[in-house]
């Protein structure tokens, strides 16, 4: 007979990292969360080695007390929420309180950190999820955190970590989704000291500075490609930008949706996006769409995945319908038609 007994916190911890961390990328995704709902202005990355060796993400956010520093990353502490109720009505990217903790204990961490009204900062370092004491540090108003050696005491993750660029990919696509949902915030991403991101901050997220964002992360090409498109009901605006069915692809790596300000995949509103091209698109292409969300935070739940990477809407048949009208619209107006596929 099997004897059943309680797992070790070691090896709990351990599992539940599994579920937010997956890869680097995944790594570079919370931090960057955290930043924005730190209301970072400035947010500076470099990675080492695809993020392997190195991530560190420094940002001139609020800042964490030096008291709170072992809180931080700890298990399911957060500042974000304080009851369930709270959990109807998100607005910040994080509230799981679990990024720091899972990835403390899989990595070599070091959070540096000072608040405004703090004379100076603190340090704290977790090994393999085991912390140091909190020391004194010199450093500016902000956040740095530097994440070394991921994996190194979780062997079969390591073994399914790709080749450095395969890793800077996923990397350069988490901060892009990232980046579309805080278009006032200056990024940088830089990769074994190369730089390959400069976004600066822009002075609004208006569409025409959402476009120039757009630009610096896509190509100017794309950017110009792009209409505009806008439509509100009940409560639910909807807007950005798609390109005409002659700049489709063949994948869907340039349709981005983001809902209240947080990137997400669903499979329903990108089968309302194919409908609205229907008879336009050949099979096997993609359009390419940039499409923010916004409603009221109690007309969805964010909490259904650990990466909240999908979410569930109260009402997806609307938003399906909407967004497919919005767009099929778009395209019975002239300015769409590819050339030479007059639809009169
Ligand atoms: P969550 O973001 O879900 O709250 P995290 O584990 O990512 O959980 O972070 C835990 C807490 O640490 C946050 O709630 C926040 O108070 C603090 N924190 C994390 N990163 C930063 C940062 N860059 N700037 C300021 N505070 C931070
Ligand atoms: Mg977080």
């Amino acid at each position: 007979m099997p004897t059943i007994r309680a797992l070790p916190s070691s090896v709990v911890n351990k599992i539940a990292a599994g579920e937010v961390i997956e890869r680097p990328a995944s790594v570079v995704k919370e931090l960057l969360e955290n930043a924005v709902d730190a209301g970072a202005t400035r947010v500076d990355v470099a990675i080492e080695r695809g993020g392997v060796d190195l991530i560190r993400i420094s940002d001139n956010g609020c800042g964490i007390a030096a008291d709170e520093l072992p809180l931080a990353v700890t298990n399911h502490a957060t500042s974000k929420i304080a009851s369930a109720d709270d959990l109807f009505r998100v607005g910040t990217l994080g509230f799981r309180g679990e990024a720091l903790a899972s990835i403390a204990e899989v990595s070599r961490f070091v959070m540096r950190s000072r608040t405004a009204d703090a004379a100076s900062g603190a340090e704290l370092r977790v090994h393999g999820g085991v912390a140091e004491g909190v020391a004194p540090a010199g450093c500016p108003v902000g956040t740095t955190i530097e994440v070394r050696d991921l994996f190194y005491n979780v062997p079969v993750r390591q073994k399914f970590l790709r080749t450095p660029g395969t890793e800077i990919g996923h990397i350069t696509e988490a901060m892009s989704r990232i980046a579309l949902a805080a278009p006032q915030t200056h990024f940088t991403l830089s990769h074994n000291g190369r730089v390959v991101h400069d976004l600066p901050g822009l002075p609004t997220s208006e569409l025409p500075h959402w476009r120039e964002r757009i630009g610096r992360l896509f190509g100017d090409e794309i950017a110009a490609a792009l209409v505009p498109v806008e439509s509100e009901n009940q409560g639910v605006r909807l807007a950005g930008f798609v390109a005409g069915p002659h700049e489709s692809r063949s994948n869907n790596r340039l349709q981005y949706l983001l809902l209240n300000g947080r990137a997400i995949r669903d499979r329903s509103l990108q089968h309302a996006l194919g409908e609205a091209y229907r008879g336009l698109l050949l099979t096997g292409r993609y359009p390419i769409c940039f499409l923010r969300l916004d409603m009221p935070p109690e007309l969805v739940d964010v909490n259904v995945h650990p990466t909240k990477l999908e979410v569930r809407f109260q009402d997806g048949g609307r938003l399906y319908s909407q967004l497919l009208g919005t767009i099929r619209t778009k395209f019975l107006s002239t300015d769409l038609k590819a050339p030479g596929t007059d639809g009169g």
